[in-house]
């Protein structure tokens, strides 16, 4: 398959939506990243990288980190964590409350921002030091070890953190959250926070296709069948109310977040990842979403 070409054609082809929708603004210091730049970068479990565009710069992750959470979540409990946080599609966006309040303070997946504040309460009580453990974790799924947090982005958020505190206060009323609620709170904005580039999340995200291969990384042992679990929920809810869309237009498990940035794996064949900062109205990335279905069909390579 000849992928940097059509890598090429893809970056022209998503040209015709250069300019439509904004970067996410709720947390100011992202409002200051320059909209206009898109990279895209795959990884093929033999070793062979194709990239396109800004794949090198650096983004802030924001909601794919969960990904990186629920895999130390899942070494550390096993199924028990399931009676915490539930393994359903949402249906609804990622940070809503309805839904958490209906069903009694047990958030429907891990990759809605419920379901993350409970993941990084597990993660803050269990593991010895949270901040470095987790941050380790990426830098040698990645192979970078300048990869790190941006308490900057991450302060900024708590600032006008306003649905996020309110979702921890009902999991606090309903006895899902065990620490101190500004604490949690605190160590999410940081997971959130941290910054990679397409090519440091492809490589990342290679331990997640290839799941034939041991995942043993800075102490995070899971089996393939784990493995197989977490690209499960990222098909059916990685893009929260947008989960659907994403399976019918792309065909590949994936997860996004509001810096822009999605990240996908074609098991056992690669991970793949695009950025662009200019957000539809689901939180979701417009000229990555188009990247990605551009991908899938110029390939006809897909999970289906
Ligand atoms: N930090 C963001 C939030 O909690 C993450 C949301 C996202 O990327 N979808 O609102």
């Amino acid at each position: 398959m000849k992928y940097q070409e059509i890598l090429e054609s893809i970056c022209r082809d998503v040209q015709s939506l250069a300019g439509l929708g904004k970067q996410a603004d709720y947390i100011p210091a992202l409002a200051k990243v320059n909209p206009d730049q898109f990279g895209i970068c795959i990884h093929s479990i033999h070793g062979d990288i194709y990239s396109e565009g800004d794949a090198d710069v650096p983004f802030s992750i924001q909601s794919i980190s969960k990904v990186f959470s629920l895999a130390i979540a899942l070494n550390l409990m096993g199924d028990d964590l399931w009676e915490r946080v539930g393994k359903e599609p949402s249906g609804t966006s990622f940070n809503s409350l309805i839904q958490l309040e209906a069903e009694h303070g047990k958030p429907r997946n891990p990759f809605i921002n419920a379901g993350a504040i409970v993941v990084a309460d597990i993660l803050l009580e269990k593991l010895p030091s949270p901040k470095e453990n987790f941050i380790e974790f990426i830098r040698e799924l990645s192979g970078n070890p300048h990869i790190d947090y941006n308490e900057e982005v991450a302060r900024s958020e708590r600032e006008k953190g306003y649905l996020n505190a309110a979702i921890a206060n009902l999991l606090k009323y309903h006895h899902n959250l065990n620490g101190e609620i500004e604490e949690v709170l605190h160590f999410y904005f940081l997971l959130c926070s941290v910054e990679m580039s397409c090519k440091d999340l492809a490589k990342a995200f290679l331990a997640f296709a290839d799941h034939k291969t041991h995942f043993s990384y800075h102490g995070v042992d899971l089996t393939s069948s784990q493995v197989k679990r977490i690209n499960a929920i990222m098909q059916t809810c990685g893009f929260y109310d947008e989960a659907g869309e994403f399976s019918f237009l792309v065909g590949l498990p994936g997860k996004s977040g509001v810096g822009g940035g999605i990240a996908a794996v074609y098991p056992m064949r690669y991970s793949v990842v695009v950025w662009s900062p200019r957000l539809n109205q689901k939180g979701n990335s417009i000229m990555g979403m188009k990247a990605l279905e551009l991908l899938t069909t110029k390939t006809r390579e897909s999970i289906f």
